[in-house]
């Protein structure tokens, strides 16, 4: 039915990722003013097409759906084959927020919708711009893009200098865990209280499975993140109130048995659109501000937020569409194993790797150290296929999008981009993760083992993946001393032969 034109004009076309009111209004006003008519698709082929884990699904699905009921009859929600299908079925004028991969900007200029700038991040392309363009041949460095991010908005500055006098608080974060907790002792995080649209979510997820052949992968559990803007702004405040004091020192660190640590569990509802980077940072200063954060803590999330987060979004398009396709610089084409594909916690000895896995098949999320420093470094040690692992990724994770996989996981996590992002490799032996995390107690593996049948898979995959790597890494001077150390190792030979004949065992 066609719809009289608001004083915003066009009906906004929202993508799942586009729920917050941020995605509403003109570019000269952004923002919801009550009556701009929207359109939500979901679209079914998209589920056809991967295996995501059920609890992705159901969050951006539950998410959509919410979206769509707090909008009441402005909003048009079609449930089609494809985003073609929906969009041929509306008559009226769409725009649309320009969206978050390449595959569909270039859908939604082929299918004629209105093109507004994109949204959801502290710089704007445009901005990201100036500032490449005035680093001439200087490598686009993140520390630098995140100082030029706080000088431009003025966050956590004081006057041309930042605030405390320092840019990082490196040595007051990253903290082991403390000696002897099994947990940091903080109250459990906010979690949402599940509705009907939760329920009706999964009844069309069970629908799928049984009669459109949709498959899900990972456990199912009760949603743990936030699919609504309300929803989302307590998960804000509670992060605020109970976690944000410990988030500087402990970010680094991992318990098996504190999943979330001292995290702020917001990835997911920032990647849905649900709040603003710029009010989740405002939030974060005014606890240091009036208390009780300190700086250390504020600024390491300003870090993540306004440096990690932001830097990782331009750099998808800054490397191009064909950056994830063409980036295998270590020549890794070892396909997944179907442990690992498949989530197979129980499959795996190493104490580490099977309680990162388990974490990812029931909630579909784990924190930092654990995506980089041990699934990332197992797959990179492992020499698993840069594409088949960032697939791995997307599907398995609540927060994941195609913007977020380029940079993290094939330029950091694989160093598949042979160091356009990262300057050397995350890889890393047993004795980083026994000193950041408590799994090496009660571990099968000894993390100082590298050969024989205590050997930790990490220790020995370290040396391995340098003996394997030596000829392509030999003039990164950041690994100059690691790949002298290597030449010295009396039992390369059977350290080699070991890993080698692990093949693609669960370890
Ligand atoms: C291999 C690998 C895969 C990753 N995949 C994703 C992903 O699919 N989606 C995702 O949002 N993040 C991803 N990250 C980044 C980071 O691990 C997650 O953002 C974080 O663990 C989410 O939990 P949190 O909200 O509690 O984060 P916190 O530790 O509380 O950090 C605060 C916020 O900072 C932002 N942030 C921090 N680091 C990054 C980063 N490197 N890239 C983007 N945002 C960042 C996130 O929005 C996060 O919510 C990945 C990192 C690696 C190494
Ligand atoms: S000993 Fe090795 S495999 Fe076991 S938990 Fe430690 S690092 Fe992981």
């Amino acid at each position: 039915m066609a719809r009289a034109r608001t004083s915003v004009g066009t009906r906004r076309w929202l993508f799942g990722d586009q729920l917050g009111p941020h995605f509403l209004g003109s570019a000269q006003a952004p923002g919801d003013d009550g009556t701009q008519p929207v359109l939500l698709v979901v679209s079914r082929a998209a589920f056809r097409r991967r295996r995501y884990h059920r609890a992705k699904a159901q969050l951006v699905l539950s998410a959509i759906h919410h979206r769509a009921a707090e909008l009441g009859d402005r909003a048009q929600l079609i449930v089609a084959d494809t985003y073609r299908d929906a969009v041929a079925s509306v008559d009226e004028p769409l725009s649309v927020v320009d969206p978050t991969s390449w595959a569909a900007r270039r859908l939604v200029r082929g299918l004629g919708a209105d093109v507004l700038p994109s949204r959801g991040f502290v710089s704007s392309e445009a901005e990201f711009g100036e500032w490449v363009a005035q680093r001439g041949r200087r490598r686009l460095l993140q520390e630098d893009f995140y100082r030029w991010a706080r000088t431009r908005t003025g966050v956590l500055m004081d006057g041309d200098e930042p605030e405390g006098g320092r840019w990082n608080f490196d040595a007051d974060n990253r903290l082991p865990p403390p000696k002897g907790a099994t947990t940091l002792g903080l109250p459990h995080p906010w979690q949402p209280t599940e509705d009907d649209i939760d329920a009706r979510v999964r009844d069309d997820m069970r629908r799928w499975e049984t009669e459109d052949g949709i498959e899900f992968g990972g456990r199912a559990g009760p949603r743990l993140f936030a699919a609504t803007r309300a929803e989302a702004l307590a998960a804000l405040d509670d992060f605020v109130a109970h976690r944000l004091a410990e988030f500087g020192p402990y970010e680094d660190a991992a318990l098996t048995g504190d999943w979330a640590m001292a995290h702020s569990l917001l990835s997911a509802p920032l990647n849905l659109g649900l709040l603003h980077p710029m009010e989740v940072i405002d939030r974060v200063v005014a606890a240091f501000r009036d208390g009780p954060a300190p700086l250390a803590s504020a600024e390491g999330f300003v870090r993540q937020v306004m440096g990690w987060r932001d830097y990782v979004w331009h750099l998808y398009w800054h490397f191009g569409e064909d950056y994830v396709k063409d980036s295998n610089a270590l020549d890794a084409h070892t396909p997944l194993p179907p442990w690992f594909d498949r989530l197979d916690a129980d499959a795996v000895e190493a104490r580490c790797l099977s309680s990162s896995l388990a974490d990812v098949r029931d909630r579909a999320w784990n924190h930092h150290i654990l995506r980089l420093m041990v699934l990332g470094n197992w797959a990179l040690q492992r020499g698993y296929d840069p594409q088949a692992t960032t697939e791995w990724f997307t599907r398995n994770y609540v927060d994941a999008y195609p913007w977020v996989m380029a940079a993290n996981v094939v330029g950091m996590a694989l160093y598949a981009d042979g160091g356009r992002m990262a300057t050397k490799p995350y890889a890393a032996g047993g004795a980083y993760i026994n000193r950041m995390t408590d799994c090496c107690k009660g571990c099968a593996y000894r993390p100082g083992d590298r050969v024989g049948a205590r050997a930790c898979p990490f220790t020995a995959g370290y040396w391995w993946f340098l003996d394997r790597q030596a000829p392509l890494l030999k003039g990164n001077h950041r690994l100059a001393q690691p790949l002298a150390s290597l030449t010295r190792l009396a039992d390369r030979a059977a350290l080699v032969e070991q890993e080698d004949a692990r093949g693609d065992t669960a370890p």
